[in-house]
């Protein structure tokens, strides 16, 4: 998902509408914001789809006064997947004993399950399947006479990854879980503060970047300006790794790193890992060219546009079901047959995650003509489910759960398969020697099936043992 949200602006709506209108590509099913305003208070709209769609007419952004607000674009790892309702959306709202609260999160909570069933014991009444809405109610019941120490409160009952914003009437509110596995970032404009899952969402308002969120903590921004506290036990951070694979924009930076040099590099390496003879490397666009072209750039192979993306039709994975995705791939990618006949192609993608991509694009480009294709990929074999706010399949459903690299090599049909190490991977993020294998530097257990937080509710759900 995708968060923005701005203190102390005039219009504060235009402004979270344009931020998630460049978090779009962190979700597509549902976008919400929530202003406040001194005279009319809390001022709520949601809607299905695109930011373009539903924030733009001058009537829906009427309805959002105030100078402050919050804003977020959704894409669901749990609850209600791939029939978002609009009780889904968020930011949720509610009214404490203390005041007024919106909140937003970004990631995923992995013992939600046992809380909401703690707290339906209590006598709560949930109106969401969202893991999100079990915050509000912790903060509900917190005994804490301010809305900060409360979130506080709630937060430290929770486990797992999250990124969180939340609007008072006087203040906005950020928090990185203890691992910092999700981005929030923090800008400027003016006098205004902004708080943003991305720096290409500070770009787009003209704001400038003051400096990442560190993980486990909380910035508390009111008219006295901003406040920072360390809330949890500090932990080693384990930022997500996959992030700079494909989930972030390639025009933003994160702890300090490039997200496009990032995939650049990771072409880099595959191109020293695994070397082939052929006269074209092609990307699977978007998600794949940047490290197309750094595997171009090393290995001398000249870099083509082999396939073309119809800029019209939105990230394939993220629309839900099944039947959708198999739609997607087509409605989206087309084959540039007049360079790719007769030729030895490399084709680039990001990730492997059920092989349909991949199958697809190989029979396209045979069908084109080309005479050899060989993929790389510029990720480790995803193998494990991601618990932590990214919609992966159950790990039955993942080709590399079940499948070596050369029987995904045959599954899929092509002449070569490879892809990149994890090692490679960390040096490409900026690890220069690698993971280490004590203390890994990032979360990466969607490659290595080490997960740095206990997924709790999977287990007792029997998704994972
Ligand atoms: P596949 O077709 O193998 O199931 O998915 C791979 C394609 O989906 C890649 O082109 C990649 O860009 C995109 N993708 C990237 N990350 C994910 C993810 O976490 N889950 C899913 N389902 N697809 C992803
Ligand atoms: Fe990111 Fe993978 Fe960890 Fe999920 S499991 S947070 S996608 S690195
Ligand atoms: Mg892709």
């Amino acid at each position: 998902c995708g968060l923005f949200g701005i203190y102390g602006a005039g219009d504060a709506a235009n402004f979270v509408a344009l931020g998630l209108h460049a978090l779009q590509h962190r979700g597509q099913e549902a976008g919400g914001i929530v202003t406040h305003d001194e005279s009319r208070g809390f001022n709520v709209v949601k809607k299905l789809g695109y930011v373009r769609d539903n924030f733009t007419s001058a009537e829906t952004m009427e309805q959002l006064p105030g100078r402050s607000g919050i804003g977020h674009v959704r894409y669901s790892t749990t609850g209600s997947k791939g029939h978002t309702t609009l009780r889904d959306v968020q930011p949720f709202h509610g009214d404490l004993a203390v005041g007024g609260v919106a909140i937003a999160h970004n990631g995923n909570l992995t013992n939600a399950l046992q809380i909401k069933r703690e707290l339906i014991e209590r006598g709560s009444l949930f109106h969401t399947t969202s893991d999100t809405e079990a915050v509000l109610h912790l903060m509900a019941r917190s005994f804490h006479r301010t809305i900060p120490e409360r979130l506080k409160d709630a937060l430290r009952r929770v486990e797992g990854a999250f990124s969180f914003l939340a609007l008072t009437s006087d203040g906005l509110i950020g928090v990185r879980d203890p691992l910092g596995v999700r981005p929030l970032v923090l800008g400027r404009i003016g006098d205004a503060w902004i708080l943003a899952s991305e720096t290409c969402a500070l770009d787009i308002v003209g704001a400038e970047f003051i400096r990442d969120v560190l993980p486990g903590e909380m910035v508390t921004i009111d008219d006295t300006g901003l406040r920072s506290t360390m809330p949890f036990e500090p932990q080693r951070p384990r930022f997500c790794i996959f992030e700079h694979v494909y989930f972030s924009r390639p025009d933003s930076v994160i702890g300090g790193a490039s997200v496009y040099e990032s995939r650049r590099r990771i072409g880099v390496e595959l191109a020293r890992e695994a070397p082939v003879e052929a006269d074209l490397v092609c990307a699977v666009p978007d998600s794949g060219t940047p490290a197309a072209i750094g595997y171009s750039q090393e290995s001398g192979i000249p870099f083509a546009m082999g396939i073309i993306r119809n800029q019209y039709v939105g990230r394939t994975f993220i629309e839900p079901t099944e039947q959708i995705r198999n739609m997607g791939v087509r409605l989206k990618l087309n084959v540039n047959r007049a360079i790719i006949r007769g030729k030895r192609v490399v084709l680039v993608d990001d990730s492997v995650v059920r092989g349909t991509t991949s199958m697809k694009i190989k029979d396209m480009i045979l069908d084109a003509g080309a005479r050899e294709v060989h993929f790389r990929i510029a990720s480790p074999p995803t193998a494990w489910p991601c618990f932590y706010g990214v919609d992966t399949p159950d790990k039955d459903k993942l080709l590399a759960s079940s499948m070596s690299e050369e029987e995904m090599r045959d599954h899929i049909g092509v002449d070569s398969l490879r892809f990149v190490s994890l090692d490679g991977l960390y040096r490409a993020v900026g690890e220069e020697t690698g993971r280490d294998p004590e203390r890994p530097q990032y979360c990466d257990a969607c490659f290595s099936g080490e997960y740095p937080v206990q997924p709790s509710d999977m287990i007792e759900m029997g998704r994972i043992s």
